[in-house]
């Protein structure tokens, strides 16, 4: 029974070669195996191809329009394009004029970039300093001043791609003939050869070098940001241009303050007493010393606010806040004198009975003092 290869490909009978090859093409980019791993694709490749071999070539076609199929296993045997697995890539190449030509590579290529950890005290992010450096990256080959080659040698056009870079084979299918380019192996695509490297950097035209560095970190920075020193990053193969470096701020843990954005937070104990009959404390501040009032009353879990003796912000002018949070310490051990005081103090404010609220309800119970 004769297959419509019309309709595995999708288009009518009187379908221009134009026609045949976009739509061969469309479903190529669908079906090929290399595109579509699906054990059912192949198949469905198989049928594809051998449908374009057929309507593609005028003899076939006209067989195949009079009724017969030019593939039928006593109609002529095996299709003469051989196997209809052409690479993916190369069916694109016959089809878009192909990837040969593109010449030999370079071997100059642009370098990475390099990150390099900067820890700072929070004194350091927040007002910024001028920081030394030491930097591990490749730098251009004196000797060879990049090229790769020893003293008075030059690199020499490679004989077996003949500085093209590339070798090309040519692949008979239905397609008909496939030109592939691959790279060559002689000279890894380069066109040319290093007859007598340099030995200093082995041909690879760059060598490792630790040198000293200062950069300037502004004040304001955080923890995980990088600053860009352009060009100080790693000299690429052949003398290539350098990449970036960055310098990642990572800040220490400060003993006091623990900093949010650009405000620092801070605890601070006071006694019981002192929280109910007020004080004065003196605060540390990164740069200054600040005279605080803790007012009469304070109650535990209440903080106060310096403004502006944050850190400074990176953009613009102003410094973030300093939060003083309270810390109300009741005393855990008494003696028996403050003990007496304590109970005459409560008693004097009628507390000997504590009163106990339970939250969301109005709901009171007077109970006896522990203590009685
Ligand atoms: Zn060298
Ligand atoms: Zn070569």
């Amino acid at each position: 029974m004769a297959k419509d290869y019309y309709a595995i490909l999708g288009v009518s009978r009187d379908a221009s070669q134009d026609e045949l090859k976009k739509a061969y093409r469309k479903l190529a980019r669908q079906f090929h195996p290399d595109v579509n791993p699906a054990p059912e694709a192949q198949e469905q490749f198989k049928d594809i191809s051998a449908a374009y071999e057929v309507l593609s070539d005028p003899q076939k076609r006209q067989m195949v329009d009079l009724g017969g199929d030019p593939l039928a296993p006593n109609g002529g045997g095996m299709p003469p394009g051989g196997s209809p697995f052409v690479g993916f890539q190369d069916i694109m190449d016959a089809f878009f004029g192909n990837s040969a030509g593109r010449g030999p590579r370079s071997r100059v290529r642009a370098g990475a970039d390099a990150v390099l950890r900067l820890e700072l005290d929070l004194h350091e992010t927040a007002f910024g300093l001028e920081a030394p450096l030491t930097v591990d990256t490749a730098i251009v080959c004196a000797t060879c001043d990049g090229g790769g080659c020893a003293v008075g040698t030059t690199p020499v056009t490679c004989d077996v791609c003949q500085g093209r870079g590339e070798v090309q084979s040519v692949q008979r299918t239905f397609l008909g003939q496939v030109v592939t380019a691959r790279p060559c192996a002689a000279c890894q695509g380069f066109g040319s050869v290093i007859p007598s490297p340099c030995a200093t950097c082995n041909g690879d035209g760059r060598v490792r070098s630790r040198r000293n560095l200062t950069v300037k970190i502004p004040g304001g920075v955080e923890d995980g940001m990088r600053i860009r020193l352009s060009g100080q990053g790693e000299v690429g193969p052949g003398g290539g241009p350098a990449g970036d470096l960055y310098v990642e701020i990572h800040e220490r843990r400060h003993e006091v303050y623990t900093r949010k954005g650009d405000d620092l937070h801070c605890t601070v104990s006071v006694p019981m007493t002192a929280a109910a009959l007020g004080t004065q404390l003196t605060i540390k501040t990164l740069d200054s010393e600040e005279l605080i009032d803790i007012r009469p009353g304070t109650q535990p879990g209440s903080n106060l606010r310096l403004r502006a003796k944050g850190v400074p912000h990176l953009r613009g002018n102003g410094r973030g806040d300093i939060y003083v949070h309270l810390d109300v310490k009741t005393p855990t051990k008494l003696d028996g004198e403050s003990e007496r005081l304590l109970r005459e103090f409560a008693r004097s404010r009628g507390e000997e009975l504590v009163e106990v609220t339970k939250q969301g309800g109005g709901f009171f119970s007077r109970v006896k003092d522990a203590l009685k």
